[in-house]
């Protein structure tokens, strides 16, 4: 029973992208575009190799950004400012979730490697943002982003909430080891893993939080 071991926990982790809305809004897409057009026009490739790159990239280095500061030295703040400027209209408040998210009890966060204003927009056209203390972007965690350990472990520091007492919402499972080998609860949203490091899964988070509660 999943319930039992939710009891100690106080402080509730969450991705943002397709953990708290579904993907098939479509926005990560736009942000993808977005990322090619500005890897297109700072090294100057064609879209075929630019998309490449960028897909590259995120699988090496957690973020598209974080490689692009490593091996480029680009500025993050405008590639962040960018690559987020997109319309949120295919997002809808979703009042069930906000009751779910409501009845945890103790911290509800969000940590993603978006930046932060991306996450406050994108909450707010959910109509989740009032359910949340607090939101950690990549500006938080150095552009370190997750699944490397120093991301979590500045956000962890920042928060200052216990590992061992929180559960961390993700959709890529890869991001959930550390939170395992922190003793956080680790559940992965709307997609399947066999990973060992994944103790729940769900493709309905509202009525996961909502047999928590
Ligand atoms: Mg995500």
């Amino acid at each position: 029973m999943p319930k039992e071991k939710f009891q100690n926990v106080t402080t509730w982790v969450f991705d943002l992208d397709h953990t708290l809305y579904p993907p098939d809004a479509n926005l990560f897409h736009g942000i993808q575009e977005k990322m090619t057009g500005y890897v297109m026009r700072e090294l100057k490739l064609e879209y075929q190799e630019a998309a490449e790159l960028r897909s590259r990239y995120w699988r090496e280095h957690g973020t598209t950004l974080a490689s692009l500061m490593l091996n480029h030295g680009i500025d993050p703040h405008p590639f962040l400012d960018e690559v987020h400027d997109i319309a949120l209209d295919a997002l809808s408040p979703d009042l069930d979730l906000v009751d779910s998210l409501h009845n945890l009890p103790g911290r509800r966060i969000v940590f993603t490697n978006g930046s932060k204003e991306h996450a406050r927009r994108v909450t707010r056209a959910r109509g989740i943002d009032g359910a949340f203390d607090a939101f950690y972007g990549i500006e938080c965690a150095g552009f370190t982003p997750k699944p490397h350990r120093t991301a979590f472990d500045r956000v962890i520091e920042l928060d200052g909430f216990e590992p061992g007492t929180a559960a961390m919402f993700e959709d890529e499972a890869r991001n959930l080891e550390i939170p395992y080998e922190l003793g956080m609860q680790t559940v992965l949203v709307g997609q399947k893993s066999d990973q060992a490091y994944i103790h729940h899964q769900t493709d309905d988070l509202t009525g996961f939080l909502r047999n928590l509660a």
